[in-house]
């Protein structure tokens, strides 16, 4: 087997290291480069600037181990981007005007219904014996350089045109040009229900006598996520017979696998069990719907969500009896099953799905403290309540409270 491609990540902008904008280019190419089996050996993020450019650029291009060199950002026509420039630099090529780029750019604006700005020529002056890689989502177009036996890839910065620009070009080009091998097998296992103490003492009598696999616990606030990895020949057999272990181990407690989430995997079970889902959500805000839909074809089963906040709002859009409210509080299992209930009825579904809380920082009390959640389902069969205590913050409150519903939803959906 050949040696392992590694590769080097630049990501350039002044947003990025100012903390106006959270950076995921690198994120996203380290996940990409490695499923064609390319390991991420550095990922350094840079203001638009030449010597900040330079500096990381001149750093992989003296380390024997890197082959694959990717930045991201600073193609646009403004003044501020800067990065073909310093590459240029670096690499000792001149600065040429690509017809192909110019061309791209002119029936990207045309097709859009605009002209083209004086200014967009800029962005096609590449470093001279570039390959264009023609942007399919915008004008900046990426392009290859090879230079002391390293590629070098310089990509624009907008993730979208990223995404485009790697899954439907550059990964192909890294694969004829590099080779790389794959001989690193990953699988990730989503968890809910229990905490990593207790899977890793679950799971641990299985996984012992399996030789060469990693395994690693990835705890977050609403779930702990398992990856497994092995590398080497058989990488593949090891992780599956790992996986397989701890699939019939923890059971439903798995709850999706890989890209997978919680909200996908419920909305499938809706689906093949051909059943609807209406929402009523206090303390969440909608944000239990804003998940569900994210997911294609939702539709089939999702028909409503009230975004219930004020108590008037509770009564009046979910017909609970305002007596009700005064009597238990707004925050109680009376009113999160009442929710459900009208959620369910009048929001015509098989399922209403309730969440009512105190989420902070104010408004706890000694019996009630911040962090009290209750959720609710009701289907035709009857209706359950469920309190929880969540620690954390307002948003981490909130975010565990919406994993809490749809968890709540996925375990009737799998145990009915
Ligand atoms: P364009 O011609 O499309 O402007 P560009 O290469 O100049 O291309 P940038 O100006 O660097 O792109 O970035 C455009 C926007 O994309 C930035 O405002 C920022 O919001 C976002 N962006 C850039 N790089 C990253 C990154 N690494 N992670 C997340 N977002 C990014
Ligand atoms: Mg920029």
């Amino acid at each position: 087997m050949g040696e392992i491609v590694k590769a080097d990540i630049i990501t350039v902008g002044n947003e990025l290291v100012s903390g106006d904008v959270q950076e995921t280019n690198g994120r996203f190419l380290i996940g990409r480069l490695r499923g064609i089996g390319v390991k991420t050996a550095r990922i350094s993020v840079v203001g638009d600037e030449d010597w900040a450019i330079c500096d990381v650029l001149e750093n992989a291009f003296r380390s024997h181990e890197i082959k694959l060199i990717i930045l991201t950002g600073g193609l646009g026509p403004t003044r501020d981007d800067i990065t073909s420039r310093s590459v240029a630099k670096v690499t000792g090529k001149r600065l040429v005007f690509s017809d192909e780029v110019l061309a791209h750019i002119r029936e990207t604006m045309e097709s859009r219904g605009e002209e083209m700005h004086p200014s967009q020529e800029k962005q096609a002056l590449i470093p001279q014996k570039a390959k264009v890689l023609k942007n399919p989502g915008g004008t900046a177009c990426a392009y290859t350089l090879h230079h002391h036996g390293k590629i070098i890839a310089v990509l624009p910065g907008i993730p979208s045109e990223v995404r485009l620009i790697t899954d439907q070009l550059l990964l192909a080009e890294i694969e004829s040009e590099l080779h790389p091998q794959k001989s690193e097998s990953v699988k990730k296992i989503h968890v809910l229900g229990l905490p990593e103490t207790k899977i890793e003492e679950m799971i641990s009598p299985d996984l012992r006598d399996i030789a060469g696999l990693q395994v690693a616990f990835l705890p977050s606030p609403t779930q702990v996520t398992l990856s497994l990895v092995a590398e080497g020949a058989g990488a593949e057999k090891i992780v599956s017979q790992a996986a397989d272990a701890i699939s019939e181990r923890l059971g439903n407690y798995i709850f999706a696998e890989g890209d997978g989430s919680l909200e996908e995997t419920t909305g499938n079970l809706l689906q093949l069990r051909r059943k609807t889902l209406s929402l009523a959500e206090s303390c969440t805000g909608g944000g239990i719907g804003e998940k569900i839909t994210r997911i294609p074809g939702c539709s089939a089963y999702f028909h409503m969500g009230f975004v219930t906040y004020s108590n008037e709002a509770k009564s009046k859009l979910l017909d609970i009896d305002p007596a009700l409210i005064d009597k238990y509080g707004a925050v109680s299992k009376e009113v999160a099953a009442a929710m459900a209930q009208g959620a369910r009825k009048i929001g015509r579904a098989d399922f209403g799905l309730a969440v009512t809380g105190i989420a902070g920082p104010e408004g706890g009390s000694e019996d009630k403290p911040v962090g009290t959640v209750y959720v609710a389902l009701s289907s035709d069969e009857h209706t359950m309540a469920k309190r929880f205590s969540f620690s954390g913050d307002r948003a981490e409150v909130r975010e565990r409270a919406k994993q809490a519903a749809l968890e709540f939803l996925r375990r009737k959906l799998v145990t009915s």
